[in-house]
């Protein structure tokens, strides 16, 4: 079975976004009363938006199944208050769970959370809970900087954190660490604001004692781990500098990278690299980067084309495609089996 770690929702039908901008319109007059989202989106609806989108990239690229979320730059955790985003996050989420009932081959869900600048975290955990619990979710997408742009919250590692982590750790769901949309105008969204945290998260990881106080604790860094994987020497001489674990050992169960790199020079030096056994593939569609390239005719964001390039052992293959992704995801594994 091949997976794709990493897909967001982002052909939606037109009615959530515009339930959104009535929330964003109602943030600025005070006799405004926040509603939870009643959306009027019919099945025949979704269908339409997944068809022509998603759908038809997993059959033309012969991939099986997508790890689902909401869009993620449409995530803006830094728009309104705890309330706004609440309401926001839950109308995402129940759309993927109604994606993944249409389409149970095809999709399973991965949540957006609730959070706001300045807001716990342990206030995200009940949604979280909801989405595992009773949609049949398998992790969530954490933005470790709700403020977009701008990094008002502590480190990744910090105890700050932590009541998250414990919920995540209670029901065995890992986090993919993903930024939305920037508010900085010196980082543009998805060219540098999204490389920029996949970077910064994993030299938060090096600094801090994380996976010590949670050994089963899971991240998925995606977009290939930012300038990692380019920069890996650096990494790992800061980490002996600093009298830290290896590199190697320090992802072994806890972080993984996914492919979501889009040229093949990329994908090569990121096998070189990191362990095989912390890569996922992923494509991010439909998402990014939407292009064909004119170098090699294709979209940009096929990678799979990028993985059969490599010379895998058949071995290797099933698990940059299959296993990997199972031991990154716990609950994946179970959900599919039921399913069955
Ligand atoms: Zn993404």
């Amino acid at each position: 079975m091949i997976i794709d770690c990493h897909g967001h929702y982002t052909t939606a039908p037109a009615d959530l976004q515009k339930y959104r901008d009535g929330q964003i319109a109602g943030l600025k007059d005070p006799a405004h009363v926040p509603q939870k989202a009643q959306l009027s989106i019919s099945d025949d609806q979704i269908r339409e938006s997944l068809e022509g989108a998603q759908l038809k990239f997993q059959r033309q690229r012969g991939t099986d199944l997508t790890i689902f979320s909401p869009r993620a730059s449409a995530m803006a955790h830094h728009i309104g208050n705890e309330t706004t985003s609440k309401h926001w996050t839950q109308a995402c989420n129940d759309l993927i769970k109604r994606v993944c009932d249409l389409y149970p081959e095809n999709f399973i869900g991965v949540c957006q959370l609730p959070q706001s600048p300045g807001v716990a975290p342990a206030n995200s955990a009940a949604e979280l809970e909801r989405c595992v619990k009773d949609l049949g979710f398998v992790g969530c997408n954490l933005n470790p900087d709700p403020s977009g742009g701008h990094w008002t919250a502590p480190p990744l590692t910090d105890k700050h954190w932590y009541p998250l982590y414990e919920k995540m750790v209670e029901l065995d769901v890992p986090a993919m660490v993903h930024v939305s949309s920037s508010c900085n105008a010196n980082f543009h969204a998805t060219g540098a604001h999204y490389i920029n945290a996949d970077t910064t998260a994993f030299m938060q990881f090096i600094q801090g004692d994380l996976f010590k106080d949670f050994p089963t604790l899971k991240f998925i860094i995606p977009h290939g781990g930012g300038a990692v994987p380019y920069h890996w020497g650096r990494y790992r001489g800061l980490a002996q500098d600093m009298k830290r674990p290896l590199l190697p050992e320090m992802m072994r169960n806890n972080v993984f990278f996914d492919t979501c790199v889009y040229h093949q020079p990329g994908i090569d030096l990121l096998f070189k690299v990191v362990p095989l056994d912390n890569i996922l593939f992923g494509s991010e569609m439909v998402g990014a980067v939407r292009g064909i390239d004119p170098e090699t005719g294709n979209y940009y964001d096929d990678t799979k084309r990028y993985l059969d390039a490599l010379p895998l052992t058949d071995a290797d293959r099933k698990k940059v495609f299959e296993g990997n992704a199972m031991r990154a995801y716990p609950l994946l594994g179970k959900r599919l089996a039921k399913k069955q």
